[in-house]
């Protein structure tokens, strides 16, 4: 049976006072035991936190393509492995576009996760000018495909992925749950074809403006596994009304 995960992004927001209280909030919170909740500080604080993991655990904003080397400013998956952070957030749509990164970088950053046995969270999602020209799903399917096609379906069930469509993030403007539905249908349909009834254990988590207002009707699509959260992940009370929304 896959997973139901809450994951919360909270970018680069909160100083370490602020950040430090919401975490020891969460941490102490008895969250629904059946739900895996992941957040995703910034990587600043990662160290300090990871040493003391109770109900949450903590995913990596991001890592670099490459193993090691002369990339100042980077971090390895390995160093991600070391203070036992076991999620990582790769390909979001905001390194996408501000990064410029490419899908052959997000394939490496996923290999290198997989080699030190952290589960990247990979994102996927279209834009609103490729919804309305009608491509969302070939856009989203590709963006799979060319991080995950070289993957056996043993190492791509260590694979979680999101989808955002990107003219919903930040924008307070919630994909409905026929069109999430309807893409997360399109994405297992995929994964049925390439890695057979292993896709039935993979978590499709959405992304896009999930609010407690929301998350209800979201989660209880039959292929949507939870929230990739992003503003609402920032304060407590939203957050664990969030993760509390599967019926
Ligand atoms: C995100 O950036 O991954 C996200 C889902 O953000 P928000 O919830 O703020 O739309």
């Amino acid at each position: 049976m896959r997973k139901k995960i809450v994951a919360g992004n909270w970018k680069m927001n909160l100083n370490l006072q602020e950040a430090t209280a919401l975490y020891n909030e969460l941490n102490q919170t008895n969250f629904p035991n059946d739900v895996k909740i992941i957040v995703a500080p910034p990587s600043l604080y990662l160290s300090q936190f990871s040493r003391n993991q109770n109900y949450l655990s903590l995913a990596s904003q991001n890592v670099n393509d490459n193993e090691k080397g002369a990339i100042t400013g980077e971090i390895s998956a390995e160093m991600l492995s070391a203070i036992n952070l076991n999620y990582c957030i790769i390909g979001h749509s905001e390194r996408r576009a501000l990064f410029n990164e490419t899908d052959a970088q997000i394939k490496s950053k996923l290999d290198l996760l997989l080699k030190n046995n952290i589960s990247p969270i990979l994102c996927c999602g279209e834009t609103l000018k490729e919804r309305e020209s009608g491509n969302a799903s070939t856009i989203v399917l590709k963006q799979i495909s060319e991080a995950t096609k070289h993957l056996s379906p043993e190492e791509f069930q260590r694979v979680i992925l999101a989808y955002e469509p990107v003219w919903a993030i930040g924008t307070g403007v919630t994909a409905t749950t026929e069109q999430a539905q309807e893409m997360h249908a399109t994405i297992r349909t995929y994964l049925t074809k390439i890695i057979g009834d292993n896709s039935t254990e993979i978590s499709i988590l959405y992304g896009g403006s999930c609010k407690p207002t929301n998350a209800k009707e979201l989660f209880a699509c039959k292929d949507i596994d939870g929230g990739l959260i992003g503003g609402a992940a920032l304060k407590a009370d939203s957050f664990i009304a969030i993760a509390n929304s599967f019926s």
